[in-house]
Parts: structure tokens; C-alpha cells; sequence
């Protein structure tokens, strides 16, 4: 049940970094920043950050789905708990905001990891309107989202801001050879061979920065099944690009791969991930990177 739009509209407001003077729960001398996010990805950049000075919660756990997932009361009283929430935006989260309001945490600060955020090119997402969410896949925009939470554990936890500073810049630092090794290895896929169809629009951000090209998704909304006319103009699609590849993803089911893959004659080989860290060893948001970009150039080269 979704409450009246109106009901929510304050909330909608708070924009990233609205967070000064208005912590809702008082910090424990010494102890931890409680920081709550919705995804294992989030919670690792977080970690890299914030190191011993924060203790981090993911809502959505390894290996689930963010777009389709449901808030539980233990996820609220996390929330209500929380001395700082980040979420992604642009409709990749945006539940958390009635756990926000189901948790009377409106006044908890609340950073938007992909809203506003300067120096960026949104695409198009799935309905008119909409942009794509998932900036983080472009490794380069993922250290402008570590450039936010480090501002935002600055502002929450002030004493140790030289901290979080020095942790920041090492993580941006490995970051940022972690971008130019990602160029490195999709450069070593033939020019013609560079066109991928994955499972759910999560990857144009990568495939706009590492020069490929997305030549479909096979569900445009996760959570929702395609049309019948949808899988058609995809099937179409795929047998005209003569991709090589159709990348299915962890944490999601196959079957919807697999249909394509009968129909097309391409084959499904391998699991992608981008929304949710997995199990050993796709745990860390670096992991994410090194693992799929292997995946493409294992299976377009
Ligand atoms: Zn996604």
C-alpha cells in the first residue's frame, strides 16, 4: 500500500547533504557512525571510507534485487536507528524513503548518491522521463559518489574528518587505476565484437565509458516479465547485431536469458553482477569491476 503522494512530497525534497544540525539520533561518544544503505555496493564504498569510524548496514542482501525489494521491520528499526542513510536515487531505491517514513527518520541525514551529482551525463532510464540509475557502473562516476559519502561522514562525525579524508583518497586513488585498467582490458576486444545484451539495463553507464555497445536488455523493468512483442524485437535485435554474448546476472533468474539464448543461437556465459555484491569472490565494488569486465573479455575476444 503507498501512502498519498502528497504525504511524501517533504521527503522527496531532502536532497543529498541536507544533513546539518538535523541527526535525529545522538552519537555515542567513541563508538561508531550507524550508517544504513540499500545495497551491499554502497555498503562496501562506504566502508572503504569510513574504515573503523563507521559500522555500515545493506539492506538488500548479497546476491538480492534493490529494484524489487521489499523493506522488512527489522530494516525499519535499522533505519530509526541510523546516524546517517544513503541510497542511490533516480528509482534504483527509492523505497527507502518510505522506510524512512515508516521509521519517523525524516530528520536523519540522507544522502542521494546519484541525485544532483555535478560533472555527470545522465542517459534515459526504462520510462519517459526517467533517467538510468546506475551511474556506479562507470567507475569514474563511482568516485563522485565516494566524493559524497566522504563529505557526508565529514559533516556526521566532524572529529574525524581527517580520516575520513585519507581513506577517501586511497580508495578514490585505487579507483581511479581501477578505471584506467577496466579501459585497458575491454581495448583488447576486437572493435566488431564489442556489443553485449544483458539481462537488465544496468550497464549503459559501463558500455558508454569502455566503448561498447548495448544491443539490448532482456527485461526492461526488473520485476516485470517482457511482452511477447518485447522478447521478439530483442530476438531480432540480437540475431541482426550478431552479438557473441548474452550476459545473464547473479541475481536474477535465467529463465528469461535462457528463452533468447534458445532462440538466438547465442549462447548464455556468465553471471554479471551490478547492483548486489555476490559470494567470494565478487565482494567488494572493485571485485564487481575486475569480475565483469573478465566475464566480457573472456567471452567477446
Ligand atoms: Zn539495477
Amino acid at each position: 500500500m503507498r501512502p498519498p503522494a502528497s504525504r511524501w512530497a517533504g521527503l522527496s525534497l531532502i536532497a543529498a547533504l541536507v544533513a546539518t544540525g538535523c541527526q535525529g539520533t545522538s552519537t555515542e561518544p567513541g563508538g561508531p557512525i550507524r550508517v544504513v544503505t540499500t545495497t551491499t555496493v554502497f555498503a562496501d564504498m562506504i566502508a572503504n571510507v569510513g574504515g573503523d569510524l563507521v559500522h555500515v548496514t545493506s539492506l538488500v542482501p548479497r546476491n538480492g534485487d534493490v529494484h524489487t525489494y521489499a523493506a522488512k521491520p527489522s530494516d525499519v528499526q535499522a533505519v530509526a536507528d541510523a546516524q546517517l542513510l544513503v541510497m542511490n536515487g533516480l528509482g534504483l531505491d527509492d523505497w527507502l524513503t518510505r522506510t524512512i517514513g515508516n521509521a519517523s527518520a525524516a530528520g536523519t541525514p540522507l544522502v542521494k548518491l546519484a541525485v544532483d551529482l555535478r560533472g555527470v551525463t545522465l542517459l534515459p532510464g526504462e520510462e519517459p522521463g526517467t533517467q538510468n540509475p546506475h551511474l556506479f557502473m562507470d567507475v569514474a562516476y563511482a568516485e563522485l559518489y565516494v566524493d559524497r559519502i566522504e563529505a557526508a561522514l565529514e559533516r556526521v562525525d566532524p572529529p574525524h574528518a581527517e580520516g575520513y579524508r585519507q581513506q577517501a583518497t586511497a580508495y578514490r586513488n585505487r579507483l581511479a587505476a581501477l578505471d584506467a585498467e577496466v579501459r585497458a582490458r575491454v581495448a583488447t576486444i576486437p572493435r566488431q565484437n564489442r556489443r553485449l545484451v544483458t539481462f537488465h539495463d544496468a550497464f549503459p553507464y559501463y558500455a558508454r565509458e569502455y566503448g561498447l555497445t548495448i544491443v539490448g536488455v532482456a527485461v526492461e523493468a526488473p520485476g516485470q516479465d517482457p511482452s511477447a512483442g518485447d522478447t521478439a524485437r530483442l530476438i531480432d535485435a540480437i540475431k541482426a547485431a550478431h552479438v557473441k554474448a548474452i550476459f545473464s546476472e547473479a541475481q536474477f533468474p535465467p529463465r528469461l536469458v535462457d528463452q533468447l539464448a534458445s532462440a538466438t543461437g547465442v549462447t548464455v556465459v556468465a553471471d554479471l553482477y551490478d547492483d548486489a555484491l555476490g559470494d567470494d569472490p565478487v565482494t567488494s565494488y572493485e571485485a564487481v569491476i575486475r569480475w565483469d569486465t573478465d566475464q566480457l573479455v573472456k567471452a567477446l575476444r
